[in-house]
């Protein structure tokens, strides 16, 4: 089954979403073109601009972050993590690099800086997001191949944002009291070294040029064309960068608007794509909702029509069995009679097996024959097929499953059913717990000469002992919205397979399925 994709980092980009990124990138490189002739026109200090940019370039910076954390923290990703860092870092060292930005908010810049302070601190803040964005190419590759998403570790937010802290003090130390142990970068407030510069921005472009072929390099996601847009205007504004010669000359100002272009596109990329993400997951849920309740009521016109074919042959047969004892009640007991109705009974009670097979028939056809298969196969599929419900719910996977397992006589879509049924129930019971751990275990072992066993442990609410036996009944439920059939059915359909189901307290807490089967060896 195809897996539901729904975080930002893995939903594919639709053809207007590419051709609006291509138009913002042929957009960005006209003003390149525009701007590279007269970019060295010396303009001097605008006041206020370079704080009003700042807070601009900052206010972006952070959103994205938090928006990447949110999804790291969902889909427990390495990659978003580091690239959320990557903006935290990014924004953050606006602060510094404004405050010493001369004629900023003083003549000289505070925070006691020198001449070459704002350089440096420009440096490491335009290395930090095209570093950020390879590494997040890099460590998605990594993410994606991780088996099951319930089975990696929380995202490290608190980590990451630490790291990114200490990160930003050390660069403005470093550009601050380290001044002296960093290359020189200007003659003076104004005039750029030419040669540091070069070497800069080669390093920059180098970085932007290695992410974005990072991404270029696998499958695309929504998130990956809007960070290929933004770095190609982080491109273009260290092309523009290149030969500039003043700080205040015009292509300067170019560059910074620039950036903050390239840092509005990825903010109002991740708003708009979260929000369409959010309503389409909105949309789905009710769909499902829909579909479930359109299930009940079929399971309920099922039960009224077995009901309606099972009573006629069923009444006839107490009628029988009632005509029979008249027979044999009377003085002279008419034997022949009595065993003539007691046929007509046994016959009106065959009827109503065959309306219960027919009925049963109906629905073995849609699922298929049994046929030899892995139940640790089955267990992981079933696994990275719940992997965006149990992430959603915070829920963490693991499976130890015993590799010498033989192969199991199964109906497939069956024996996946009680696994999904026992899973959702194990994920239900543990959101109605606070500040315990979330955590199912599935364990196989081969249990002797004729069986295996699969075990389905959690950390959830657990079953009190008065319930044990009731859970398994049709139609038990403790949920407002849950039919009671999930465990009858499945026990139904184990025995059926010449096998049990049963559950136990849990190891302290929460509940342990066990289910047995034979196995072929
Ligand atoms: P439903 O899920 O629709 O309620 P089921 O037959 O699957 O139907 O489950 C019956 C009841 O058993 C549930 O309502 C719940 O009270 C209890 N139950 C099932 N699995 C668990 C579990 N892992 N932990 C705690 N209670 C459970």
């Amino acid at each position: 089954m195809a897996q539901e994709t729904l975080g930002l980092f893995d939903t594919a980009p639709v053809r207007q979403e590419i051709r609006i990124g291509l138009a913002i990138v042929a957009l960005v490189f006209i003003t390149l073109i525009v701007a590279t002739p007269v970019h060295n026109i010396y303009v001097g200090a605008i006041p206020g601009l370079i704080p009003a940019l700042d807070a601009g370039m900052l206010v972006c910076d952070l959103i994205s972050a938090a928006i990447l954390y949110a999804q790291a923290v969902v889909f427990r990703s390495r990659a978003l993590t580091v690239l959320a860092s990557g903006y935290v870092i990014s924004g953050l060292l606006l602060i510094p690099w404004a405050l010493t930005f001369p004629g900023a908010f003083s003549a000289a810049g505070l925070l006691g800086a020198k001449v070459n302070t704002t350089g440096w601190i420009a440096v490491a803040w335009r290395l930090s997001v095209p570093i950020a964005v390879f590494f997040y190419g890099w460590l998605k590759r990594a993410d994606a191949t991780d088996r099951s998403l319930a089975e990696r570790p929380p995202a490290r937010i608190v980590q990451g944002l630490l790291i990114s802290f200490a990160l930003v003090i050390f660069v403005t130390l470093l550009a601050t009291l380290g001044h002296d142990l960093l290359p020189s970068f200007f003659i003076d407030q104004n005039q750029v070294i030419q040669s540091t510069l070069i070497t800069v921005n080669v390093v920059v472009i180098a970085w932007t040029v290695a992410a974005m072929v990072m991404l270029l390099r696998q499958e695309r996601s929504v998130l990956d064309l809007w960070l290929l847009v933004a770095l190609s205007a982080w491109l273009a504004q260290s092309l523009l960068n290149l030969p500039l010669q003043s700080r205040f000359s015009l292509g300067a100002y170019v560059f910074l608007v620039l950036t903050l272009v390239s840092n509005l596109i990825v903010m109002l990329a991740l708003i708009t794509e979260s929000n369409r993400l959010y309503a389409r997951l909105a949309l789905s849920t009710a769909a499902r909702d829909r579909e479930r309740d359109a299930r009940l009521i079929s399971m309920d016109a099922v039960a009224a029509a077995i009901a309606h074919e099972v009573a006629q042959p069923l009444v006839a047969a107490k009628l029988s069995v009632s005509t029979a004892l008249s027979w044999l009640n009377r003085s002279e007991p008419d034997t022949k009679m009595a065993i003539r109705s007691l046929h007509e009974a046994a016959d009106s009670s065959e009827r109503t097996f065959d309306v219960i097979k027919s009925v049963r028939a109906t629905f073995v056809t849609e699922e298929g024959t049994r046929s030899e298969i892995s139940l640790n196969d089955l267990a992981r599929e079933t696994a990275s097929l719940m992997d965006r419900e149990l992430a959603a719910r915070k829920v963490s996977l693991k499976l130890s499953l015993d590799d010498s397992l033989p192969p199991i006589l199964a109906n497939r879509v069956q024996i996946q059913r009680v696994l999904i049924n026992l899973l959702t129930n194990a994920i239900e019971s543990m959101v109605q717990t606070r500040r315990r751990p979330r955590n199912i275990a599935i364990r196989s072992v081969l249990l002797d000469e004729q069986n295996v066993q699969l075990d389905v442990s959690d950390t959830g609410a657990g079953i009190s002992p008065d319930r044990m036996a009731q859970i398994f009944e049709p139609f038990f439920t403790t949920k407002a919205t849950g039919t009671g059939l999930g465990l009858s059915l499945s026990r139904t359909i184990i025995e059926e397979h010449g096998g049990r189901l049963w559950v136990s307290p849990g190891d302290g807490c929460g509940a342990t399925f066990h289910m047995q089967l034979p196995h072929r060896r």
